[in-house]
């Protein structure tokens, strides 16, 4: 897997007045077929043969071209100036020193992720609160009445991950949503994750906890949810993004949103093994699930929801209700993160298992 964060800047790019200023130009040398180095590359090519203009794309690395232009754009702002790629009878040729080029560009770019990468800032979100419960669960008799209340669960779990993340990691951004019992709403919990200023070079990961009802009440165990890959986020501001070549924005969402789904992946992959070490046995994996959340769907970086558990299935709850398991599913969480953080930190950019 290929790791990519970056804020994105997005530069007008007018390949009009890049081909007046410098005119076609032939040279010797040998022409490759465009579609057989693309494969060569593992990235695609789309070609639009009426205007002449077209992309490869290999993972987040965005080459625009234009038929018989000797000047190619890197990225979202660097021009190469080479031999041009030419439509010979509808075969897409490219020069052996253009691609040289572009391959250098590629490894460049791979370098530059694998140095730079950081997880800058961690939140964590307790969910409900207040006079939200979320989800209730209720055992007993009048005599003998048992009572859990999710609020309370994500809380106490959520605030012993915090707390051991910031002593961890005093360099780190940890945040939480809430302390105590409150309600901040979900677009306030969203906007404190995307509020937060991150380096070009940064990244956060958003972590949602939640604990689960059904009307089942043999429904027990933990899961991890992320975000349906169906779903296209806007990730890139529009309104940040004004004359941009309005083909490039769509191509742009599309990567970054490809990228932040894969990495919720790993994140939610690593969660579910930090719980099944610590909570082995005692409770069912229910293992990962995708899903549209509010508060997933909204927040522009890798985000989980993790389910601790069912609070309607009476052994669960009570299991819940003890401060032994409330350590244990910390224990799984935050060894979770700390795995997924450390993984990208250390092995930078290479692929995930
Ligand atoms: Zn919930």
């Amino acid at each position: 897997m290929r790791w990519r964060l970056c804020t994105v800047a997005v530069v007008l790019v007018a390949f009009t007045a890049l081909a007046t200023a410098a005119g076609p130009e032939k040279r010797d040398g040998a022409w490759i077929d465009l579609f057989e180095q693309a494969a060569l590359w593992n990235a695609s090519v789309m070609y639009d043969s009426l205007t002449g203009t077209g992309h490869i794309l290999r993972g987040s690395d965005l080459v625009r071209f234009k038929r018989n232009v000797p000047v190619f754009v890197l990225g979202t702002d660097r021009q190469l100036r080479a031999t041009e790629i030419r439509d010979v009878s509808g075969i897409l040729e490219i020069s052996e020193a253009t691609v040289a080029s572009i391959a250098s560009w590629f490894v460049e770019r791979d370098t530059e992720r694998a140095s730079r990468f950081s997880i800058a800032a961690i939140l964590i979100d307790p969910g409900h609160g207040g006079k939200d419960s979320g989800a209730i669960g209720e055992f007993g008799t009048a005599e003998s009445r048992f009572r859990i209340l999710e609020k309370d669960v994500v809380l106490s779990i959520s605030t012993d991950v915090y707390e051991r993340l910031r002593a961890r990691w005093p360099d780190k951004r940890i945040l939480i949503t809430r302390t105590g019992d409150t309600y901040p709403s979900l677009e306030e919990r969203v906007s404190l994750a995307n509020d937060i200023s991150l380096g070009i070079n940064e990244a956060i990961i958003y972590v949602s906890v939640h604990a689960n009802a059904s009307f089942n009440k043999a429904a027990s165990g933990f899961e991890v949810w992320y975000l349906d890959p169906e779903y296209r986020r806007t990730v890139v501001d529009s309104t940040k993004a004004e004359g941009v070549d309005e083909q490039v924005l769509p191509i742009l969402n599309a990567m970054l949103e490809e990228e932040y789904t894969t990495e919720s992946v790993f994140l939610a992959k690593s969660i579910l093994e930090g719980f099944r070490k610590s909570v082995g046995d005692v409770s069912v994996d229910r293992g990962i699930r995708e899903e549209e959340w509010f508060v997933v769907r909204n927040a522009r970086m890798p985000s989980v929801l993790v389910e601790v558990g069912f609070v309607t299935n009476e052994a669960e709850a009570r299991l819940l209700a003890s401060e032994d398991h409330l350590r244990k599913l910390g224990d799984g969480l935050y060894n979770g993160i700390v795995d997924f953080v450390d993984y990208f930190e250390h092995r930078k950019g290479e692929s995930a298992p």
